[in-house]
C-alpha cells in the first residue's frame, strides 16, 4: 500500500497514512479529531522546487565580508 500525506485544516498539522489505492481520496480524520483534511501530493512526486544548498559561485552572498573566507 502506498503512503499518502494529509493536512488537517483544523490544527494545520500534516500526517501520513498507509491506505489502499482506492482510498486515497476517501475522508480521513486527523489525530486531533478534525475531519476537515485534504490530501497532499504524493511524497514520491515531490521535487523540482526549492533551493539546493550545494549551489556555489555566482558572486554575492553574505559569506564573503563576514570574515569566514578570505581571511
Ligand atoms: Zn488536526
Amino acid at each position: 500500500m502506498p503512503i499518502y500525506e494529509y493536512r488537517c485544516r483544523a490544527c494545520g498539522d500534516t500526517f501520513e497514512q498507509l491506505r489502499p489505492l482506492g482510498d486515497a481520496d476517501a475522508p480521513i480524520s486527523c489525530a486531533c479529531g478534525g475531519a476537515d483534511t485534504t490530501r497532499l501530493p504524493s511524497l514520491i512526486a515531490r521535487g523540482g522546487s526549492g533551493e539546493l544548498p550545494l549551489t556555489s559561485g555566482g558572486g554575492g552572498g553574505g559569506c564573503c565580508g563576514g570574515g569566514c573566507c578570505g581571511g
